[in-house]
């Protein structure tokens, strides 16, 4: 089986755009993905739990970017006269709206990373989603 690029998958991982076409766009909406690519028919949900990869992709870097920053926010001195539990609660908004904007990319990273380590045909036209 053919494996395309490496490049072009990042590339369209990055555009949130079907690994095997390019043409095909994953999101319905702002995290509602199609069940397949509107262009050649590739599925996106090959099998059930498919992403939780991406899942975990995202919690690791989120968790990496709000540590890195909460470490660099120690360099700085204290001028907010918050409480502990208003800085908790920053954080955790912080966090959650990390992670909701690296949703898409850790959905279209796993599944182009996926494809490109076990490249797919699409399904036959009309056949049902799996
Ligand atoms: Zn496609």
């Amino acid at each position: 089986m053919w494996r395309p690029p490496l490049s072009q998958t990042i590339q369209r991982a990055a555009h949130w755009r079907c690994p095997n076409c390019g043409r095909g766009r994953l999101f319905r909406g702002v995290f509602r993905m199609l069940p397949r690519c509107p262009e050649c028919g590739l599925s996106y949900f090959p099998e059930q739990g498919y992403y939780v990869g991406a899942m975990i992709i995202n919690y690791v870097v989120t968790t990496a970017c709000v540590v890195a920053i909460f470490l660099m926010s120690l360099l700085i001195p204290d001028f907010t006269h918050l409480t502990v539990n208003q800085k908790i609660l920053l954080w955790m908004g912080f966090a959650i709206a990390v992670s909701l904007a690296l949703t898409r990319h850790a959905y279209s990273f796993w599944l182009g990373l996926d494809y490109w380590v076990k490249p797919r045909q699409p399904d036959a036209p009309g056949s049902a989603p799996t």
